[in-house]
């Protein structure tokens, strides 16, 4: 029998707040355990929360990235579990009454552009870390309180290989947001993935597994592929499958049962009573409307039929918007984008990489990316000649115009003084001369190189082959 994968994500993402959830404690990552965190985020007893508006105005950013909606009013519900990282023996979220709403994200994946639903973006907060000694534990709560958006799709992802899309998707989006800075390796981005199979004839939804503890998009993928391999197993056998929660044990590569079916009401959600519901306004979200960017998909298909750059490129300057947007700066009144995309991607970042250097360092404008193409497309100076002119450019910041002005680069168009130099080649060199007579092309290549050598690469090499055809038939 054929069997279909039926895939569900929650991501938490954490907010880069400069402050915690309720509390003043700077939200940072790396700074010594237990430093960041005051009697709110500790849980002690008599305090209460204040909410962190940044936390809600990059909420709803993100729900309006997602093409969510924001309900008129939002709620707190304390989900009640006992764990030593949770000092408050609850856990603040959304249940009923998220943030937002309702959304969708379409993103490539399998050749095409595909579309996953969004049920819902709502806030919670972090909880601590537990760190595993010799013989004992202890706990960072530096993390706890920290503002954390938790992302739940529709189960409309169907293979591995999509759920991965979607994750660097949804990673892209929010960095464009800058609503997160998803860093993986920091913890940042973390996700559970909710995997069941079934007949390929079947409409009901199997049973769901929840996988935890993954940490990579690559990890995320295996465990899928895995997964997926195992349920099928176990149904062709015969066998039934639980609704559980799975971990998976990357080093093993297997996911191994946790714990089964836990419900809603095991965690005695109860609505937060030191917290009140919040209605954002018509003017509060409108303003932040306002900070919606263009989507990363969007951005690369305007800039394909835009600037007429193949996907390749459109490709690189998505996942370096800054790369991308010195890109545009520089093709404006550009007519070959082609090659300033070139010169951006092969030159400029290789240099970039090459120095140390970001583009915030960068002593000269885009525009002088620009200025450089035409003068080569003008026949100004050679394509050779203009790789002199940028790495000066890169090391002086003077404008191409000047550099070429300053060290007599100009390409020589001139008549009289290529035949000159030609004649002096023809002479040095009567042996070539004889082969390319006697039908030989790749004598030509030789003696033009030996034009361009005399000329320092500033002979238009065009004209140079003209020259030299015509003065080698007489
Ligand atoms: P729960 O109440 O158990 O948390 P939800 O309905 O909130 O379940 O769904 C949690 C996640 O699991 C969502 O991403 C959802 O799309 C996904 N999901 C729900 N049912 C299934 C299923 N049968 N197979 C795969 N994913 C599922
Ligand atoms: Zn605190
Ligand atoms: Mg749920």
């Amino acid at each position: 029998m054929e069997y279909e994968l039926v895939i569900g994500l929650e991501t938490h993402v954490q907010l880069n707040t400069c402050t915690k959830m309720w509390c003043g404690c700077a939200n940072e990552y790396g700074s010594d355990s237990n430093t960041n965190v005051c009697p709110v985020c500790l849980g002690l007893p008599g305090v209460l929360p204040v909410l962190n508006e940044a936390a809600l105005r990059k909420t709803a950013l993100t729900g309006f990235l997602l093409n969510c909606s924001v309900p008129g009013y939002a709620k707190w519900d304390r989900k009640n579990y006992f764990y030593p990282d949770n000092p408050k023996n609850y856990q603040l979220t959304q249940l009923d009454f998220p943030s937002t709403v309702d959304g969708y994200v379409n993103f490539e994946s399998l050749g095409g552009i595909v579309k996953v639903r969004i049920n819902r973006a709502h806030l919670e907060e972090d909880v601590g870390k537990s760190f595993h000694f010799a013989d004992y534990s202890g706990i960072d709560f530096n993390r706890a309180g920290v503002p954390l958006l938790e992302i739940v799709t529709e189960p409309d992802i169907n293979s591995a290989e999509m759920a991965y899309d979607y994750l660097n998707a949804l990673k892209n989006i929010l960095e464009y947001g800058a609503v997160s800075d998803c860093d993986m390796e920091k913890g940042q981005v973390r996700c559970d993935v909710n995997i069941s199979v079934r007949p390929k004839s079947q409409s009901k939804l199997g049973e769901k597994v929840e996988i935890k503890n993954m940490n990579s998009f690559s990890g995320i993928r295996r465990a899928i592929t895995y997964e997926f391999k195992r349920q099928v197993e176990v149904l062709e056998k015969g066998g039934t499958l639980v609704q559980e929660t799975r971990r998976w044990d990357d080093d093993a590569g297997v996911t191994d049962s946790m714990r089964t079916k836990e419900d809603a009401h095991d965690y005695r959600y109860f609505p937060d009573p030191d917290l009140m519901p919040y209605r954002p306004s018509d003017e509060w979200l409108s303003a932040i409307r306002e900070g919606v960017v263009e989507l990363p998909l969007d951005r690369k298909m305007r800039m394909m039929s835009q600037h007429k750059i193949p996907q390749e490129s459109a490709d690189v300057f998505v996942r370096e918007p800054l790369l991308g947007d010195y890109f545009e700066q520089a093709v404006k009144g550009v007519k070959n984008s082609r090659s300033v995309a070139n010169w951006v991607i092969n030159n400029l970042q290789a240099k970039l990489v090459e120095s140390g250097t970001t583009i915030d360092g960068l002593t000269f404008s885009p525009a002088a990316i620009g200025e450089l193409v035409e003068l080569v497309e003008s026949g100004k100076i050679s394509g050779k000649i203009a790789q002199e002119v940028f790495n000066e450019m890169f090391k002086s910041g003077v404008s191409p115009l000047g550099i070429i002005e300053s060290k007599g680069l100009s390409q020589v168009s001139d008549t009289v003084q290529l035949k000159a130099f030609c004649e002096e080649v023809i002479v040095a060199n009567p042996a070539s001369v004889d082969d390319f007579r006697d039908g030989k092309e790749a004598a030509l290549n030789f003696l033009k190189g030996q034009v361009m050598k005399i000329s320092r690469g500033k002979a238009n090499p065009k004209m140079v082959d003209d020259l030299l055809r015509e003065m080698l038939v007489d």
